[in-house]
């Protein structure tokens, strides 16, 4: 066996259903006695009512989270907080609000409980993102992970399956990619087999039947595997290529993970076979990058760049910025190799 480093943050995890009937408790845990709650205006709702559970614990509701964290949102947000004499943010909702949750905290240093409604991952993460003048930044930062996050299973049951699908393949990227990462540890490879495993048995569950509560922990149980997973190891041409496509073409983030995955898995289905090979294996399918692509088909998702708002004169710039700086990936990443995948990619074929 080679030898590894594993270095895994801790973070309080608390899932089930109904289990955030213990929100107040977990925020005295912490401590806090002021949490200002955070959503999207379209999840106001969740706020009020987690804000309702804190009871004279809550410093107030804030609602205004959007995709990719804009600076003036984080600003305004910041200064919410601080205005309300807020001690903690409850982030309650996907990666945008989880990334807004963590935009104030990278200033504040204060803690976050996060309570996911999405499969994205993000609350198990010390990567914040933050956008400024269209550009998104990344960094990472132990003070921007959760110290505590509450996976309540009910609160997935409202997620429309054109969300819900996208946002677990979303999962099945940082776990797949995480088993061939450049500091990948036998540890997370174990997460990251069961993760994919669940996912594929789930997923389609999920999008068929949204009220089943077995298929709903499995996708949430899954997405605590894939957020795990990204935290603990780095990830490659798969997220490199999605973070392009994203912050320069606007293209949807969960969608975008969608139509990748099975074409970057394919390009590093020989310099990484190994590892491809579990992945195979757990998704019940000959190759990885096929598995990948049925369980799309089979969900509904979308599985072409043409069909999420790409157009198909960006591909050359795509490759172009995709390519301009090194990084890690098994097979050594090249402008028309990337190019090809982008173009497969673009019209949906299924992987050789
Ligand atoms: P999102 O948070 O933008 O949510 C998408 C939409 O679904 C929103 O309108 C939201 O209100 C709604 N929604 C969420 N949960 C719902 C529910 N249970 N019922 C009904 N509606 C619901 O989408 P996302 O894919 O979770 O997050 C994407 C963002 O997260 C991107 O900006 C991405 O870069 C970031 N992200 C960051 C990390 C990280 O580690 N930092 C990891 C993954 C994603």
């Amino acid at each position: 066996m080679q030898g590894f480093v594993y270095d895994q943050p801790a973070t309080r995890v608390i899932f089930g259903v109904g289990t955030l009937d213990r929100l107040a408790e977990e925020v005295q845990r912490l401590g806090a006695k002021r949490a200002l709650v955070l959503a999207t205006p379209e999840q106001r709702k969740d706020a009020e009512d987690a804000s309702r559970r804190l009871g004279e614990m809550s410093a107030g509701v804030y609602a205004e989270a959007v995709m990719h964290v804009p600076i003036e949102t984080a600003r305004k947000a910041r200064e919410e907080a601080q205005r309300l004499g807020a001690d903690c943010y409850v982030a309650v909702g996907g990666g945008s609000t989880v990334g807004l949750g963590k935009a104030i905290a990278l200033e504040s240093g204060l803690p976050i409980l996060a309570v996911p409604t999405t499969y994205a991952g993000s609350e198990m993460t010390p990567i914040y993102g933050i956008t400024e003048a269209g550009v998104k930044k990344t960094g990472k930062d132990r003070k921007v992970l959760p110290k505590t996050v509450i996976y309540d299973v009910n609160l997935t049951l409202t997620l429309p399956a054109k969300i819900a699908g996208p946002s677990g393949m979303n999962a099945m990227a940082h776990l797949v990619e995480g088993l061939y990462a450049q500091d990948a540890n036998p540890i997370i490879s174990l997460l990251a087999v069961e993760g994919i495993r669940t996912l594929a048995v789930s997923l389609p569950v999920v999008v068929k039947e949204p009220q089943n509560l077995v298929a709903r922990s499995g996708a949430l149980y899954g997405a605590w595997l894939g957020g795990t997973v990204l935290g603990a190891v780095g990830m490659a041409l798969h997220h490199k290529l999605c973070h392009t496509l994203g912050g320069s073409f606007n293209l949807p983030h969960a969608e975008v993970h969608t139509v990748i995955l099975p074409y970057a898995v394919a390009f590093n289905q020989e310099a990484a076979a190994q590892e491809l090979n579990r992945a195979a294996e757990a998704l019940g399918a000959k190759s990885a990058a096929q598995g990948i692509y049925d369980l799309s088909m089979k969900i509904g998702a979308p599985v072409a760049l043409k069909d999420i708002g790409m157009p198909l004169e960006g591909l050359d710039r795509a490759a172009q910025i995709a390519t301009q700086n090194p990084y890690y990936n098994p097979r050594p990443v090249d402008y028309a190799g990337v190019r090809r995948l982008l173009e497969d990619a673009y019209y949906g074929k299924r992987p050789a």
